[in-house]
């Protein structure tokens, strides 16, 4: 017995970090009068509320590190946590440079690596600089990160590596992943993880949906967002 809807954003319901498509707003709307309703993003929770338009909606932000509440009454999201993890970037920056040398990923555009308010940090391998060009162009397949996947989450045991993007590596420190902060959510919220469906299209290895596929939580894989009316019809949902 479904209760609890739970998507990713970027990617499921619209192309990385631009605003939500009007059909699938739609269909998000009329899924709400039978389901609660759950953003699981990696971004932050303000910038998934705008992508969404304001859509009314809970949110999960920077992989759990933040939860917002959706306030009917204000028509505004309300901020409930938000992690703050210390990064030494120091020991950071060394490590990334070490793979750099390793891998040969140099020279790079801008800053090797890039720090997030949250604590989370991405590592750009082209740089934080590099033309969208050149990083559409680096790894399409992802086949050039996942080779190197294991030895960077081994250079960095404190945090919960990702394929990112186009031609990066984001990590949030432990224990936060989508799994973890969807599991926070239940608990808070009086949901069991059999009531739980979750919507997802990065669920390869390393994908930042990856730690809810290969947990016990259901899983509806949206791999095209232009899709995903389909896939909820498929379903059953409505
Ligand atoms: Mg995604």
């Amino acid at each position: 017995m479904i209760k609890l809807l739970a998507f990713d954003l970027d990617g499921t319901l619209t192309q990385h970090k631009v605003t939500i498509e009007p059909e699938n707003r739609a269909v998000l709307a009329a899924l709400s009068s039978k389901y609660r309703l759950l953003m699981v993003g990696a971004g932050g929770c303000m910038r998934i509320f705008e992508q969404l338009e304001r859509f009314p909606i809970d949110i999960i932000g920077n992989y759990g590190m933040q939860y917002a509440e959706y306030d009917a009454a204000k028509q505004a999201l309300r901020m409930m946590e938000n992690h703050v993890v210390p990064c030494d970037r120091e020991r950071v920056e060394r490590r990334v440079s070490a793979l750099r040398e390793q891998y040969g990923f140099v020279p790079y555009a801008g800053e090797s690596v890039q720090y997030h308010d949250s604590g989370c940090v991405t590592f750009p391998i082209l740089g934080t600089k590099a033309a969208l060009s050149d990083k559409l162009a680096f790894d399409p397949d992802r086949k050039k990160r996942r080779a190197i996947y294991a030895q960077v989450c081994s250079a960095f045991p404190e945090y919960n590596v990702f394929v990112g993007g186009t031609s990066s590596f984001d990590m949030a420190p432990k224990p936060f992943d989508k799994r973890y902060a969807l599991c926070r959510y239940c608990e808070r919220c009086g949901f069991s993880p059999g009531e739980v469906l979750f919507f997802g299209d990065d669920y390869g290895p390393g994908g930042n949906d990856a730690p809810v596929y290969e947990s016990d939580f259901a899983f509806l894989k949206v791999d095209d967002y232009k899709r995903f009316p389909m896939v909820v019809s498929a379903a059953d949902l409505l």
